[in-house]
């Protein structure tokens, strides 16, 4: 049995998780669940997996979940709880399923104590990913990634060279507004943005998907975990979300993976790697899907991709700089402070005003992900 930690247990990502375990009893043993504020699910994520640790990074909602006793877990509350429960005795590959710059410290500690890490955060890597490619390289620790795109890449470099790579070619739903232009985008609704029409996940990835932000986010992930050049990354529109991802070689072979779009899939594939299991995912029918179509991104229109790719070829600060700004610009939108094409003015105003650190320290990038949410917010602050 794999010993396993959930970290973030109670999200979109957290749940699938948990549907994975369920479904392969015999291979997991859930060590650890963390999660924020959701008192209620995680209560009973708790009754039902008896992990050994159950923390809550928020201390309100700890107080109010601790006030019951569970037989044989061990229960702990607060930020500094949820960064320890990443290196808990025993486990063995720790999935990174929390939302946000949050992510990175955790991480950090799993790495440190030699733990694998399932990576669904995808913040981390964007923010970090010389520290945390090095960090991980120096203990001898596999990241093995749970985005769909980055799982895809993985599956179609099984056995393969990765210096015979020509091309990661990146696919994207395009999300709800594909195909829309500036003018269509001026009024659209919180609802608008979060009627994803392929994936149903958390909020602010949901949103991150309309400005495209999710998928620069993702080219940068791609370029960490698989050491390419920024120039070797091509997103591709496919609608249809069927083709997780392509990878392009030297021969001028491509080789895909496809699948129904559900998380389950890439989320067991890192945890049981390299054991390919059976799965709850219905396979495809090629009788029913009557096209796989695409097409070349609206980068003009949807800046998220253009800003992620300057981000990224600069390096340094730069990342942590584009990610905290939208990590601001998102929960201005979702509180209905800022409008939907306003996200891009957040991130362009922070990315423009900092002066970049080149090979920065965690205790950089910290300071940095503080001082650029700083700017956001002030940005906000005038412009509403
Ligand atoms: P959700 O918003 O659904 O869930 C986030 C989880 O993180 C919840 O368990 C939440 O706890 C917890 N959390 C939030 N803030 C904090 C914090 N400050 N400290 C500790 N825990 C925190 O997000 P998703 O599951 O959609 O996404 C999680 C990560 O996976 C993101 O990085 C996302 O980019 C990535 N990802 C998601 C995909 C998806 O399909 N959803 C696909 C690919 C990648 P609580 O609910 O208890 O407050
Ligand atoms: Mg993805």
């Amino acid at each position: 049995m794999k010993k396993i930690a959930i970290l973030g247990s109670t999200g979109s990502i957290g749940t699938q998780a948990l549907d994975v375990v369920r479904h392969l009893p015999e291979e997991f043993s859930v060590e650890v669940l963390a999660a924020n504020s959701n008192v209620e699910l995680f209560t009973r994520q708790v009754e039902e997996f008896r992990p050994k640790l159950a923390v809550l990074a928020d201390e309100a909602a700890y107080k109010k979940f601790s006030a019951r006793k569970f037989q044989g877990v061990e229960l702990a509350g607060g930020r500094q709880a949820f960064i320890d429960a990443a290196d808990f005795d025993g486990v063995e590959i720790v999935l990174t399923a929390m939302s946000g710059f949050a992510g990175l410290e955790p991480t950090i500690k799993a790495i440190n104590s030699g733990k694998n890490i399932a990576l669904a955060n995808k913040e981390t890597l964007v923010v970090a990913g010389e520290l945390i490619t090095k960090l991980a390289k120096a203990r001898g620790v596999k990241i093995l990634p749970v985005d769909s795109e980055h799982g895809a890449f993985f599956q179609c470099l099984q056995g393969e060279d990765s210096r015979t790579i020509n091309k990661l070619l990146l696919t994207a739903s395009g999300g709800p507004f594909r195909g829309k232009t500036r003018d269509e985008l001026l009024n659209v609704t919180i609802k608008d943005v979060l009627a994803h029409p392929t994936w149903s996940m958390g909020k602010k990835i949901t949103v991150d998907s309309a400005t495209l932000v999710n998928k620069g986010l993702e080219v940068i992930e791609a370029k960490f975990l698989y050491g390419v050049d920024y120039n070797q990354i091509q997103v591709v529109v496919h609608p249809q979300s069927i083709v997780h991802s392509m990878v392009e070689f030297n021969d001028g072979s491509i080789i895909a993976q496809l699948a129904a779009p559900d998380m389950r899939l890439p989320i067991q594939y890192a945890l049981t790697y390299p054991q390919r299991l059976p799965s709850p995912v219905k396979p495809l029918n090629f009788w029913e899907i009557n096209s796989l179509t695409f097409e070349e991104p609206d980068v003009e229109t949807f800046l998220g991709l253009k800003f992620a790719y300057e981000a990224g070829k600069e390096g340094g600060t730069l990342p942590c700089t584009f990610n905290a700004a939208n990590e601001v610009a998102v929960n201005a939108f979702l509180s209905g402070r800022i409008k939907f094409l306003n996200i891009y003015d957040v991130i362009y105003h922070a990315m423009s005003s900092r002066l970049v650190t080149h090979n920065p320290t965690l205790e950089d990038l910290i300071a940095e992900d503080i001082e650029a949410r700083r700017l956001a917010e002030e940005f906000i602050e005038e412009e509403t």
